[in-house]
């Protein structure tokens, strides 16, 4: 998880290092230190436990002066947040500091060897073991950094994006990267280098920027072209893009936070999404992705979706979309439980892996398992040249802008937006879906951003009713149909951000369980907008009130029946039952915002968890 940061050139690196950090702290929060290499040929290095402010206050009264650093935001693995675990970490002679995003799954016996040989270890990271491991190697074949780097990485196994800087030699900067994310910058000639875990820390900078691939170890020295090099040393040509991002893109503008922020840029994220692919005025979609594959997706006979937390459930709504409008059969697994399954995967299936950081550890590693058995990979991620657009056969960028906040609320309603795109395409391509629904939905989808506007006009009364929620320790939320995944996606924003207890669940089974919980005390969030089952979830919530639920519904607009039983209700313009969920989730979006709020937590950095999830 994690964030590090990277400078060489002829700036003072730290303004640069604490600020690339403060960009990149959605990935970790742990601790944050760096490390500088001063004019004197001096390694310092400071810590702090905690955030980058503590760290920048840290640093007030230090000579914090250098031209090269590495700096790094942790999300713990291997031992406990604390000054002693965090990174940077220095080689035994104090010559290298190094700072990584990842883990060394091997790194005891390679710790129990280094033991042997006199060193000794000063944290419980696997980090610190593989600073020590390059010290080794260095020293025993009298060999240059970069070089050092790529044999001790040749021993290593796991996930790592690493730089590493030595006192030694001080003009230069290695990093490298396996599994785990890793952009380097690239200054006018080659006049300095940045590098981070994202470009969100370097676009200020430039927008040149060279994305390592797995297995790359790179030399970065002023005026000089940078050196990459395989593991097994063979030299790759340096690929230079241009990162079109801007810096507003990437800051609060006057909200409070990131993910109200987020919230509101849905209306204008749909339209990126959809821009040059829904056509309007044509009713038409079009989808390169699906027009360049078109037999490999006609000739699937099955779609497997594999994906973690929110992007599983944008899964769920997409395989209601594609079995609906394609008629293909639709499975959506667990990354996680995926990659360690024996599935039965094979040519005739396409994978649709859902990420927004396109670094997801665990849905990187079930392509693999797809990729070894044959089937066909699409991507549908947020982060452009991420790993895992990169690693799939086609893909379908969201293009929603860089989701910041931890909790993803932009990004899920473009990964749903995105489904629906791909199984009109597809669908009218296998002509099963039917030229009148075929143009209606197309219609709609493309009435879908003003409508969330209207739903967003209700944020002071959902900031209002959230009030009434703070005392709850438990929340259950109810869907059906489509709207069954935004109970999930529901439940989940609250539980992440204001660390309630939330349950989703499809509103008929609650009776087979969930039941129990209901009382006096138990707030029910039902999603109830026009559909096939309203009436059925009409009966849900009369149980929920028969038995003192309190109830906060979501309904379409003018709705009469489920308003007079509820306590709440949330009006959402009317559309298709499939698009619902585009709609249905913005108030609880807000709801789970405005409840952690209230209650005076972090909403842009809950507690334990990090925006891209790149470990296991
Ligand atoms: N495994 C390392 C640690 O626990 C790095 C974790 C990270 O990616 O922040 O320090």
């Amino acid at each position: 998880m994690c964030g590090i940061v990277g400078y060489i050139g002829n700036r003072e690196a730290c303004p640069i290092l604490i600020g690339g950090l403060r960009r990149l702290e959605y990935r970790g929060y742990d601790s944050a230190g760096i490390a500088l290499l001063n004019h004197e040929g001096n390694l310092n290095v400071y810590k702090e436990i905690g955030k980058v402010a503590n760290l920048e206050a840290h640093l007030a009264d230090k000579d914090a002066s250098g031209v090269i650093g590495i700096a790094h935001t942790r999300w713990a693995t291997h031992g406990v947040p604390s000054v002693r675990n965090a990174h940077p970490h220095l080689s035994q002679s104090g010559r290298l500091a190094l700072v990584h995003n990842g883990i060394i799954e091997n790194y005891a016996p390679i710790k129990q060897h280094l033991s042997e040989q006199g060193y000794t270890f000063q944290s419980d990271t696997d980090t610190e073991v593989l600073v020590q491991l390059i010290e080794f190697c260095q020293q025993r074949d009298n060999l240059p950094l970069h070089e050092a780097v790529r044999r001790a990485l040749n021993e290593v196994i796991g996930a790592y994006a690493i730089a590493v800087v030595d006192r030694q030699e001080p003009d230069m900067l290695v990093v490298a990267r396996q599994s785990s994310p890793l952009v380097i910058g690239v200054g006018e000639d080659n006049s300095e280098f940045f590098v981070a875990s994202d470009a969100t820390p370097i676009i200020e900078y430039t927008n040149n920027m060279v994305y390592l691939n797995d297995g790359e170890v790179t030399c970065l020295r002023i005026g000089q072209e940078m050196q990459i090099h395989t593991l097994q040393n063979e030299h790759v040509d340096a690929q230079v893009q241009f990162v079109d991002m801007s810096i507003g893109s990437i800051e609060k503008g006057g909200f409070d936070h990131f993910m109200i922020k987020e919230i509101y840029e849905q209306p204008q994220s749909m339209r990126e999404c959809m821009r040059g692919r829904l056509l309007a005025s044509r009713h038409e979609v079009v989808l390169s992705a699906v027009n360049l594959h078109r037999a490999k997706f006609l000739q699937a006979k099955r779609i497997i979706i594999v994906s973690c937390g929110t992007s599983w459930h944008a899964g769920l709504i997409g395989k209601q979309l594609i079995e609906s409008w394609c008629r293909i059969p639709v499975t959506v697994e667990y990354a996680s439980e995926f990659r360690y399954s024996d599935a039965v995967v094979g040519p005739d299936d396409v994978v649709i892996a859902v990420s927004q950081s396109g670094e997801t550890a665990d849905t990187l590693a079930a392509l693999q398992l797809a990729r070894e058995r044959g089937a066909f990979l699409m991507g549908i991620v947020n982060a452009v040249g991420s790993s895992i657009a990169r690693t799939t056969d086609t893909g379908i960028y969201t293009h929603v802008g860089p989701e910041i906040g931890v909790a993803s609320t932009k990004a899920f309603t473009g990964q749903v937006l995105v489904f629906a795109m791909f199984a009109l395409a597809l669908g009218r391509e296998k002509g099963v879906i039917d030229t009148q629904t075929y143009e209606h939905v197309i219609d709609e989808l493309s009435r879908i951003p003003d409508k969330m506007e209207t739903v967003l006009r209700q944020n002071d009364y959902i900031a209002d009713l959230s009030k009434r929620f703070t005392y709850a320790h438990n929340f259950i939320y109810l869907g059906r149909g489509y709207n069954y995944p935004v109970a999930l996606e529901g439940a989940l924003k609250l539980k992440e951000i204001s660390y309630i207890h939330a349950e989703g669940y499809p509103a008929a089974e609650m009776k087979h369980g969930p039941i129990a919980l209901i009382d006096g005390e138990m707030p029910v969030v039902c999603i109830a907008t026009h559909h096939q089952l309203y009436e059925k979830i009409l009966s849900n919530i009369q149980e929920v009130k028969s038995r003192g639920g309190r109830v906060f519904a979501v309904v379409t607009e003018g709705d009469e029946s489920v308003c007079k039983l509820a306590d709440y209700c949330i009006q959402v313009p009317e559309t298709l039952s499939p698009l619902a969920p585009l709609l249905a989730v913005v108030p609880l979006q807000l709801l789970a915002y405005h409840v952690a709020v209230q209650k005076g937590l972090n909403v842009d950095r809950p507690r334990n968890l990090a925006k891209s999830v790149t470990v296991e």
